[in-house]
């Protein structure tokens, strides 16, 4: 067995040996199924004459205002750290804490990182270091293992690397646990576990002016120095417990969705789980299978809209294996759709080149305004709406439970979702749908949830309350020049980046899909390909100017915040409700997610191609720009 750190003799870097066990095999329901009903793989048609007119927008407004303050979060600390334990490995390897350097340290390794050090070591940059608060690769599909976890976006177009590695999806929407295999491999095929120190918490990084050099430590007691520094720790990464009285007093069993344990075997027990978002969605059918009763506490439906999975066909698999880059001319043609349905659903003959367009372009007799290019896009959310909410009332038999599960909110305002088997899992006579609208669970006791003066004693509890989002630059103390942290400026200036990838005094850290960071896609992989490839161009021209240092001036990146602003504004109305989008309501505007779709190329083409917005320190003095 080799150690946990040894050192290469011919290359002087350090081999690391810190992948954990599986602490177990034992899970359940794999993925969506293949629904052959088309009754439910087919939504409803348009109701004839439906308008967005006062009235529905009426009825909008008052379930969105009825739920303005109802969001209470809180992190895991205290009495509710246990829920952050890593159920899926075995204890962390024993390791000797680092004291050295390394040229670029990366923080997390899920496709973020996986893919990073594919495109890394492929450009020459090999002194590479990942540190990853699992134990294993995956991140988020490490994580997230609950019952029924599969991808949204379509696998063929959503799994980095399948041309390198010659892997075809089983599945159009491949399983978690098939995508979490899917890291493994691409860590093992590129020798990414060397690289890798699992169960390591980097918790502050702190840049050394005289050294021009991060100061990285860890929870492991690490203390290493940087060159450069890379967040690729995800958007969705720290999970959050609703805030909810007496939640601390249940005596059964509970954990989040995000470290399901499966040591608790739900078979034929009273289950009562909180939420009813993406991840509710998926877990529902699957364990309304196995348990006794099943209670869903909900306080805001989401959207259920078609999944239709399918398994790979033996033509795909075979006209793909001949064709080394079928999943990237894949990829390409997925992100020309940029209705987020339209891709979801996407149409498989255009996706595959065999057709030119995903749908008839609509010909306008003339230029429209953009309020009439508004109107028109929130008609047919409206529309398409009408549709979702048909669906509910065509499957659900229960009239009160139909009523409950209907969503009064532009399509995409919370994250749409994708389901087949949800909606007739509430005809099941085991499972309960309790309406907690519009506040929500407000008190649990220790047997159970309580909801207006109604117990319902549960055995085992599962909260599906979601994740922090956009909170990449608090997961740990970054300090920049002047000993000034990225929360501080932040908080006083506002959220302020250039790209979303560098930060005007944090030289040499870059924030992968943080905050501001578009990548002019909402396939989250095509996000991490634009700003991998970009971070590499980065180091590229800075080694060939001799560059040591990048930071950004203050114009451009004051420029670019106002336009995340502007196009988050102009694009509000798409998103009129609570969600954790706009920060349950509370967000500046262009403070989180980017909406400026390809706009983001224009900033990254102009930038590269006159390198105006960077200050580089070091090499050649024509190109390097140490003042301004
Ligand atoms: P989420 O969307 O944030 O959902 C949290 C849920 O908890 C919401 O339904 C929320 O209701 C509810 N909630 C909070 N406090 C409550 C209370 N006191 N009483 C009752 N309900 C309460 O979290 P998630 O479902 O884990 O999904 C997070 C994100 O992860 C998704 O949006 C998606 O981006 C990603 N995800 C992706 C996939 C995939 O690709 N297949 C699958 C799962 C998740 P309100 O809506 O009223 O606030």
């Amino acid at each position: 067995m080799n150690p946990a750190v040894r050192t290469n003799p011919e290359t002087g870097l350090k081999v690391f040996n810190t992948r954990a066990a599986k602490a177990s095999e034992r899970i359940t329901g794999k993925g969506y199924s293949v629904v052959t009903d088309q009754k439910l793989t087919e939504l409803p048609k348009m109701p004839a004459g439906a308008t967005f007119n006062a009235e529905e927008q009426a009825k909008y407004r008052a379930f969105k205002e009825a739920r303005r303050g109802a969001a209470d979060y809180m992190a895991m600390e205290g009495e509710f750290k246990k829920y952050l334990d890593d159920v899926y490995s075995e204890p962390p390897i024993p390791r000797e804490a680092l004291d050295d350097e390394c040229e670029i340290l990366v923080v997390g390794a899920g496709f973020g990182g996986l893919l990073l050090w594919q495109k890394l070591s492929q450009a020459g940059f090999t002194d590479v270091r990942f540190c990853e608060k699992g134990g294993d690769v995956g991140g988020t599909w490490y994580w997230n293992r609950y019952p029924g976890i599969a991808c949204d976006v379509e696998s063929y177009s959503y799994l980095p690397l399948l041309d390198e590695t010659g892997y075809v999806p089983s599945m159009k929407f491949a399983s978690g646990f098939e995508i979490l295999e899917h890291c493994q491999r691409m860590a093992q095929k590129f020798g990414f576990y060397d690289h890798c120190l699992f169960h390591t918490t980097v918790d502050a990084t702190t840049w050394d002016e005289a050294s021009g050099r991060w100061m990285v430590q860890t929870d492991r007691g690490d203390k290493m120095r940087a060159r450069f520094v890379i967040l690729a720790n995800g958007i969705l990464t720290t999970p959050k417990l609703a805030r909810i009285a007496g939640m601390e007093t249940f005596k059964g069993e509970s954990f989040h969705t995000s470290r399901w344990n499966y040591n608790i075997d739900l078979s034929g027990k009273r289950v009562g789980i909180i939420g009813t978002g993406a991840t509710a969605v998926q877990a529902i059918p699957e364990i309304a299978k196995v348990v006794g009763q099943l209670y869903v506490f909900q306080r805001t439906p989401s959207s259920i809209d078609v999944r239709d999975q399918r398994e790979t066909t033996d033509e795909e698999r075979a006209t793909w294996t001949k064709d080394p880059g079928w999943a990237l001319a894949r990829r390409a043609r997925f992100a020309k759709i940029s209705e987020v349905r339209a891709a979801v659903l996407a149409n498989d003959d255009y996706l595959a080149g065999k057709i030119q367009d995903f749908k008839e372009r609509k010909k306008h007799d003339r230029q429209l305004t953009r309020e009439e290019l508004m109107q028109k896009q929130l008609d047919s959310s409206f529309r398409l709406m009408e549709q979702v909410r048909a669906r509910v009332d065509a499957i659900v038999k229960d009239p009160k439970t139909a009523a409950a599960l209907k969503p009064y909110y532009p399509y995409g305002c919370k994250r749409p979702t994708f389901h087949d088997e949800y909606l007739p899992t509430f005809n099941l006579p085991n499972v309960h749908l309790v309406d907690t609208a519009p506040r929500g669970v407000a008190e649990i006791n220790e047997r159970g949830v309580v909801h207006e003066g109604v117990e319902y004693p549960l055995d085992v509890l599962i909260y599906a309350t979601g994740f922090q989002w956009m909170g990449t630059s608090t997961f740990n103390r970054i300090s920049g020049r002047g000993g000034r942290t990225l929360k501080d400026k932040w908080e006083t200036e506002g959220t302020k980046t250039f790209l979303g990838l560098h930060n005007r005094g944090f030289p040499n850290l870059f924030i992968v899909t943080g905050p501001q960071g578009g990548g002019g896609s909402f396939n989250f992989t095509d996000v991490i390909y634009a700003h991998a490839d970009y971070l590499v161009w980065v180091l590229q021209t800075m080694r060939e100017r001799g560059a040591r240092i990048v930071d950004v001036r203050k114009e451009p990146e004051d420029a670019y915040a106002e336009h995340c602003r502007e196009v988050d504004l102009a694009t509000a109305p798409l998103r009129d409700c609570i969600s954790y989008y706009n920060g349950e309501g509370k967000a500046t505007p262009g403070s989180l997610a980017y909406y400026g779709g390809r706009q983001w190329d224009k900033y990254r083409i102009e930038a590269q191609s006159t390198l105006m917005p960077y200050l580089f320190e070091g090499g050649d003095s024509t190109v390097s720009v140490a003042a301004e």
